[in-house]
C-alpha cells in the first residue's frame, strides 16, 4: 500500500490535486511572473450582496427552516479533526432544475450565497440525461469503450456555446482534509440526497481507484476546481461531466463566477456527429506526462493525438518538450533581468504554438508575456499592442466581455507596473 493510500484512511485526501482545472492554459508555469498565476487575468470577486445573510449552521435550532432562509433544509454540520473548524452541508433544492448543495464553512456559505440571487441563465435544459432537445446542439450517447459521451447534433461554429451547466454540488477543498472520512461522507451524502434530483449526481461515472465511498468517487472522477469568492472549492457539473477527455480537444470550459455556471465553448468548428471533448489536464504536455496525469480517471486515452502512429507521437512529444524548455528558459531569462533574451524566446514560443494546435489555449498568455517584456523595456506602444492582442483573444473566446478599450489595457499595464516595479 502506498503512502498516499495509507494517508487516505484518515481523511478524504487532497481530492483537488487530482481534478481537472478550470484554468487549462498552463504550460508548466507559462507566465513570466514569479507567481506564475494559474489565472492569466484574475477573475474579479463576485459582487457581494450587502444584505448578505448571517452565517447559519445547525445551532439555529431544530424547528423548520425559516422561509426567508436561503436553504430549504436544516444545515447538517460536523467538526474538523481537533474540533477547531465547523463544516456544514447546505441545500437549496429549488435552485436550478436539480437543486444546489454546498459543503463548506458557515461563514463561506453566508458570504457567497448571494449568487443564489442571480437567475440561472440556462440556454439548454440541464438535465436531459439521455438525449438533447431540439434546441441543444448535442446529445448524450453511449460510445463503445468510452461510456456515455456527448456528440454534436449539428454543425457548431468556433466559439459558439455548446452547453451551459451549473455547479450542483460544491465542496470546500479543505473539508476533504480536515474532516475525518467517516464524518465527511455523512455530509457529502446529505448534500447529494437533499438535492431535488439526487440521481443527476448519483448516476455519474465512478472510476477512481482510491475512493472508498460512492459520493467521494463521483467527486474524484467528475469534479472541477471552482473558486467560491476566494475560497477554493471543488464542484460537480453533472452535464459537463458527460463530456469525455481529448488531449487535442474541440471544446473548452469558461467559468461564469457570478452564477457558478460552466459554459462549454467550441474551440474550433465542430461537425455534426463529432464527439465533443475537452481536456481534463493542462494543455501542452507530452504523451507520457498526459498518461500520468490522466491516471486518476482510470482510462487510457484514445484521442487522435494518443493513437497516432508512433513516429507522429514522438515528433509531437519533441515539439512539446521544446515548447516547455523554451518556456522555462524565457521565464528564467526574464526573472534574471535579461528581457531581450526573454523577448526572443517568447517570440519563438508563439511561432511554434500553432504546430501543436496550442495557439488557442496558450496564445493569450504568451501575448501577455510579450507585452510584459516590452513594458519593462520601456516600449509602451508595443506593450499596449500585445496587451490588446492578449485581451482580444480572451474576448473572442468568451472569457471576458468586450470590446477591449483604453481602460482594459490600462488595467493590465498598471498590473505590470505593480508586479515589475521592484524587479526592474
Ligand atoms: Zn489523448
Amino acid at each position: 500500500m502506498s503512502v498516499q493510500r495509507a494517508k487516505q484512511r484518515h481523511s478524504l485526501g487532497l481530492i483537488a490535486a487530482l481534478l481537472p482545472s478550470l484554468i487549462q492554459a498552463t504550460l508548466g508555469h507559462g507566465s513570466l511572473t514569479q507567481y506564475s498565476a494559474s489565472l492569466q487575468f484574475p477573475l474579479e470577486p463576485p459582487t457581494l450582496d450587502v444584505s448578505c445573510p448571517l452565517p447559519v449552521d445547525d445551532r439555529v435550532g431544530n424547528g423548520p427552516v425559516a422561509s426567508t432562509s436561503l436553504w430549504t433544509h436544516q444545515p447538517k454540520c460536523e467538526f474538523s479533526k481537533g474540533a477547531t473548524k465547523k463544516y456544514c452541508a447546505y441545500t437549496n433544492s429549488q435552485h436550478g432544475p436539480r437543486g444546489w448543495s454546498i459543503v463548506t464553512r458557515p461563514e463561506t456559505a453566508a458570504d457567497s450565497a448571494s449568487f443564489l440571487n442571480y437567475p440561472l441563465n440556462m440556454t439548454w435544459p440541464a438535465d436531459n440525461n439521455t438525449q438533447g432537445t431540439a434546441a441543444a446542439p448535442y446529445k448524450l450517447v453511449d460510445i463503445p469503450g468510452r461510456g456515455i459521451g456527448v456528440v454534436a447534433t449539428r454543425q457548431i461554429k468556433q466559439y459558439e456555446e455548446v452547453m451551459l451547466d451549473y455547479a450542483t454540488v460544491l465542496v470546500d477543498i479543505m473539508f476533504t482534509t480536515e474532516v475525518s472520512a467517516f464524518l465527511g461522507y455523512r455530509l457529502l451524502h446529505a448534500a447529494v440526497d437533499q438535492l431535488a434530483d439526487p440521481d443527476s449526481v448519483l448516476a455519474l461515472e465512478q472510476s477512481n481507484g482510491y475512493a472508498r465511498d460512492k459520493v467521494e468517487n463521483i467527486l474524484r472522477t467528475n469534479a472541477f476546481n471552482t473558486p467560491l469568492g476566494d475560497v477554493p472549492h471543488i464542484a460537480l457539473y453533472p452535464l459537463v461531466s458527460r463530456i469525455n477527455h481529448g488531449c487535442n480537444p474541440n471544446a473548452y470550459t469558461r467559468f461564469r463566477h457570478e452564477t457558478l455556471q460552466l459554459s462549454i465553448g467550441a474551440l474550433r468548428d465542430i461537425a455534426e456527429g463529432e464527439e465533443i471533448t475537452h481536456s481534463y489536464i493542462p494543455l501542452g504536455l507530452t504523451s507520457v506526462e498526459r498518461a500520468q496525469k490522466l491516471r486518476p480517471w482510470g482510462f487510457t486515452c484514445t484521442c487522435s493525438l494518443c493513437t497516432a502512429p508512433t513516429d507522429e507521437i514522438a515528433a509531437s512529444d519533441a515539439r512539446r518538450r521544446e515548447l516547455q524548455e523554451l518556456n522555462g528558459a524565457a521565464r528564467s531569462a526574464f526573472q534574471a533581468g535579461r528581457p531581450y533574451e526573454a523577448l526572443r524566446l517568447t517570440r519563438q514560443i508563439l511561432a511554434r504554438l500553432p504546430r501543436e494546435d496550442l495557439l488557442f489555449g496558450l496564445g493569450s498568455e504568451q501575448y501577455e508575456n510579450l507585452a510584459r517584456v516590452y513594458y519593462v523595456l520601456g516600449e509602451k506602444a508595443e506593450a499596449e499592442k500585445y496587451v490588446r492582442k492578449a485581451l482580444g483573444i480572451r474576448v473572442e473566446q468568451g472569457y471576458d466581455e468586450g470590446p477591449v478599450g483604453e481602460r482594459e489595457v490600462e488595467v493590465v499595464l498598471s498590473r505590470f507596473a505593480e508586479e515589475e516595479g521592484v524587479r526592474y
